[in-house]
Parts: C-alpha cells; sequence; structure tokens
C-alpha cells in the first residue's frame, strides 16, 4: 500500500476508537514518510513534539498492530518531528508530562524556577470579590456558577464562559473566582491573563525562538502548568491561526487534567468573527452564561455599596439620580459617581441631584464634542469584525467584509457627519451612491428589527466614544 494511503487507513481506524479530544489535538498533520521494506520499519512524522511525545507513548501499539493488519507484516515503527531537534533524547516537554502523567510533574527547572518567583496566584487584584459585587436579575446565574467553580474548582462547571458587553463585571467575576480560590484553597496554582496577553506573550516567545532557537516549552509550560485558567477577553485569539494552535493547546491540556477554565468573551463564542470552529466549540462544553445591563434598582444597590466602601456621605436621592441616568454600563455608571463627587468636592459645595446635573452634564457635552477621527470610527469597526482596514477599503465582497463596510459608511455618516462623498473617498475611493446604499442598508435593518445588527452597532459606538 502507498505510505499515504496506509496512514489514511490507520489514522481512520484510530479515530473511531479514541477520544475527538485527543484525536484533534495531536493527530493532524501527522504522515508516513519512511517506509523500509527491507528493515521492516516505518517513520511517521508528527507536527510538533508534544504530537510526537503522546503519540509514541499512548498509540505505538495500536498503530503498530493496525499497520500489521494492513501490510500482513510486523513493522517497528518510529515517530520524529520535522524539528531538526526531534532525534534528541531530551526529557519530554512540560506540556506533554502533564497531559500524560495527569499532575505537575515538570522535568524543567527553569520552569519551576519561574513558577516558585511567581507565586501561587498570577495577575489577581484583590479588590474584586464576591462580597462586593451585587447580584440582580441580571447576573444572576454568572454569579451563581462562578461561586460554585471557585467552591469546587475543576468539577461541575468547566469551561465556564461568562460573556457580556463591557463594563458589566466579568472581569470582576472572574477575578472574584481567583481570589475565592486563593484564600481557600492555597495549594492550587491560579493564572489569570488577558486573551490579548497570551497573545502578546506567544509573539515575543516566537521571537526569541526564532532567533535563538529552542522550543516553546517555557510557554507552554505557564499556562498549563496551572489548576485554574481565568481568560478574560479570550475573543483577541481569534484571527490568527498561531495563537488559537498554541491556545487549543493549552486548553486541552488544563480540560484533560480536569483543571478549572473559565472565560469571558464580548459576546456569544458562536458570534466570534474569526474564532475557529474547534476553538469555539470548546467554549460551548461547558456552563455558558451572559450578563446585562443591571436595572436601575440594582444600579442605585451599586452606587451604595460604592459609596459606602468610600465613606461618602450622600443622600440615597442623589445616588437614584445618578443610577437613571446612566444605563450604558456599570463602569459608566461608577464613573459618572466618581466624576459628580470629584466635582463638588472641587467646587466645594454638597454632592447633590442639582451639583450632580452640573457634573453629568459635563459628561454628555464631552462625548459629544470629542472629536472622533473618521480614521479612528474606520479602524475601530474593523478591530471589532477582526479584519484589516484595508480589507474595508479594499474590493472584496464577502459578507464578512462587506457587512463591516457598510456599518463603516452608516458610522461616518453618523458620528461624523460626513458628507457620502467624503465617506466614500475615506474607504477606498468609492462612489457617494455606493456609501448611499451602505447606509440605506444598514439603516432598513435597523429599521426591521435586525437586533444583532442594533447590538454590534451600539456596542462599536460605545467603544468609539468611550476609548480615549
Ligand atoms: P467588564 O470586564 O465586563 O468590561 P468589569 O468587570 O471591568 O467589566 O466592570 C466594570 C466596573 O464595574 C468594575 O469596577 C466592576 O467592579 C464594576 N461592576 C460591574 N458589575 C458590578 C456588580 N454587579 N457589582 C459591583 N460592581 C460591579
Ligand atoms: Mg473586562
Amino acid at each position: 500500500m502507498e505510505k499515504e494511503k496506509l496512514w489514511k487507513s490507520v489514522v481512520g481506524e484510530l479515530e473511531l476508537a479514541i477520544s475527538p479530544t485527543y484525536y484533534n489535538t495531536f493527530f493532524p498533520g501527522t504522515k508516513i514518510t519512511k517506509v523500509d521494506n527491507k528493515n521492516k520499519s516505518i517513520e511517521v512524522m508528527c507536527p510538533s513534539k508534544i504530537s510526537r511525545d503522546t503519540i509514541a507513548s499512548k498509540y505505538k501499539d495500536e498503530i503498530t498492530n493496525l499497520i500489521y493488519k494492513r501490510q500482513k507484516e510486523q513493522y517497528t515503527i518510529s515517530f520524529v518531528t520535522s524539528n531538526k531537534q526531534s532525534n534528541d533524547n531530551k526529557p519530554t516537554s512540560p506540556l506533554f508530562s502533564s497531559v500524560v502523567n495527569n499532575n505537575n510533574i515538570n522535568t524543567d527547572t527553569s520552569v519551576k524556577e519561574d513558577v516558585k518567583k511567581a507565586g501561587n496566584k498570577v495577575g489577581l487584584i484583590d479588590d474584586y470579590t464576591f462580597k462586593n459585587f451585587i447580584v440582580g436579575p441580571n447576573n444572576r446565574l454568572a454569579y451563581t456558577v462562578a461561586k460554585s467553580v471557585a467552591d469546587s474548582p475543576g468539577t461541575t462547571y468547566n469551561p465556564f464562559l461568562i460573556y457580556s458587553n463591557v463594563g458589566l463585571g466579568k472581569t470582576h467575576l472572574l477575578q472574584a473566582i481567583g481570589n475565592e480560590i486563593a484564600i481557600n484553597r492555597p495549594d492550587l496554582k491560579i493564572l489569570y491573563c488577558t486573551g490579548q496577553d497570551f497573545l502578546n506573550e506567544l509573539m515575543e516567545e516566537m521571537q526569541t525562538y526564532r532567533n535563538k532557537g529552542g522550543t516553546l516549552g517555557r510557554f507552554k509550560a505557564k499556562f498549563t502548568n496551572n489548576d485554574v485558567w481565568l481568560i478574560d477577553d479570550v475573543q483577541h485569539i481569534a484571527g490568527r491561526d498561531t495563537t488559537q494552535e498554541e491556545f487549543y493547546f493549552a486548553f486541552n491540556n488544563l480540560y484533560l487534567n480536569k483543571k478549572q477554565i473559565v472565560l469571558s468573551t464580548d459576546r456569544h463564542p458562536s458570534e466570534i468573527p474569526k474564532l475557529e470552529s474547534r476553538i469555539s466549540s470548546r467554549f460551548s462544553m461547558g456552563m455558558i452564561a451572559d450578563m446585562q445591563m443591571p436595572d436601575v434598582d440594582v444600579r442605585s444597590a451599586i452606587l451604595r455599596a460604592k459609596a459606602k466602601k468610600m465613606k461618602i456621605d450622600i443622600t440615597n436621592e442623589t445616588l437614584d439620580y445618578i443610577a437613571e441616568n446612566i444605563s450604558t454600563n456599570v463602569r459608566e455608571l461608577e464613573g459618572a459617581f466618581i466624576q459628580a463627587i470629584t466635582y463638588s468636592k472641587a467646587m466645594g459645595v454638597e454632592c447633590n441631584v442639582k451639583t450632580v446635573q452640573e457634573a453629568l452634564g459635563k459628561t454628555i457635552v464631552q462625548t459629544f464634542e470629542k472629536n472622533v477621527k473618521p480614521t479612528k470610527v474606520v479602524s475601530e469597526i474593523a478591530s471589532f469584525f477582526n479584519i484589516e482596514v484595508r480589507e474595508i477599503k479594499g474590493k472584496k465582497r464577502t459578507k464578512d467584509i462587506v457587512k463591516p463596510r457598510h456599518i463603516s459608511m452608516y458610522l461616518l455618516k453618523e458620528i461624523n457627519q460626513l458628507p457620502l462623498k467624503e465617506i466614500g473617498e475615506i474607504l477606498g475611493g468609492r462612489d457617494h451612491t455606493t456609501v448611499m446604499h451602505g447606509v440605506e442598508k444598514v439603516t432598513k435593518d435597523l429599521e426591521n428589527g435586525d437586533f444583532r445588527l442594533k447590538r454590534q452597532i451600539s456596542e462599536i459606538k460605545e467603544v468609539i466614544l468611550t476609548k480615549k
């Protein structure tokens, strides 16, 4: 049998027999590179060291048998990687050890040192606790599950994913889970990081890797050598192959070892653009809870708790007034509260409804006066949809590009109030009638109750108008 066919049929049969998680993690990209019929040996090339090590240790016998069944002769199977160092006898990578042995074995001493230096909790801020998280109908499910995860990590809800618009308490809850576990289970190692952190560290590590040679072992160990992994705003890993690949490894590794994974995203995983489906389906394997904007009672309660903590003397009437008037998100609610207090202090007056009106009146004016640059509008839209600005300006007419392009036309008109002709010029030299069609399309879809579009536009506007 030809080597390609032989391997295809071997892994085909193996795929039916083993867990899909293992199969999808370790087998894609493997192939037979050499068949030596004289010495009866076969060489299998694996895409990475971890794949080689895992396959060699867990599936060698099965693969040998499957090949025997087809070739009717006993072959010796060897596993290599395309990496030049594949044939050395270095200890297996830390990532691999923990997958296979299900504990924290770590043969690399420099990694151990790193871990020791960092302590048992990385990235946690004490301020965010369950105690100072106000619960209401808008976030009760997320809160309840978060508590339960903190009480017994790695058991019932794994992974646990929270999603919501910005400023509604995702970071707070992730941090609270970490802080609670740190107190109750000081034996557990906890890592909090953002999707962006993951991406940045990987880029840095790859740079070093390219310059000096070596492996990604240290990087892998940092993310897999944990009992609890809290990844905030994980949507940022979307769109880049290597990042998603490494994330997938880390995720599966922890998951298979029954380590707790908690994720947050700014929207439902199925709506994250350019996120590989194998990853979004993993996000959905455990528990998903969303959070909404709290109603006015919960908003008042949040402010009361805040005032109490800061020992600020302020009437409930004043707090209610702020709560009634700020309905974008909790971060802005807190911001308005602080602004009102700072304002009245600076003016040397009592903080009451009247001073709040003055202070917040200023906020609103500032928001609209803010001169948002058209380039910023377009770049925020591109980044929201995980595409490049040049794609918006370009010629491609696929659905994933056309929608952001139409939204750009719409928002450049609405926010910047630019003439259609100018919008066309900004967006890659398009005709003003094209722009008009784009604006009309979005307007019509909104009128027809396209809920998803409405939400996307309001999220984009929020980022554009609030980000400095
Ligand atoms: P996100 O990560 O979803 O953007 P954050 O967790 O950063 O939002 O929340 C923004 C601010 O609002 C934080 O200071 C957080 O403590 C506060 N906050 C959000 N929700 C609540 C809540 N239910 N109770 C108390 N504070 C909250
Ligand atoms: Mg956050």
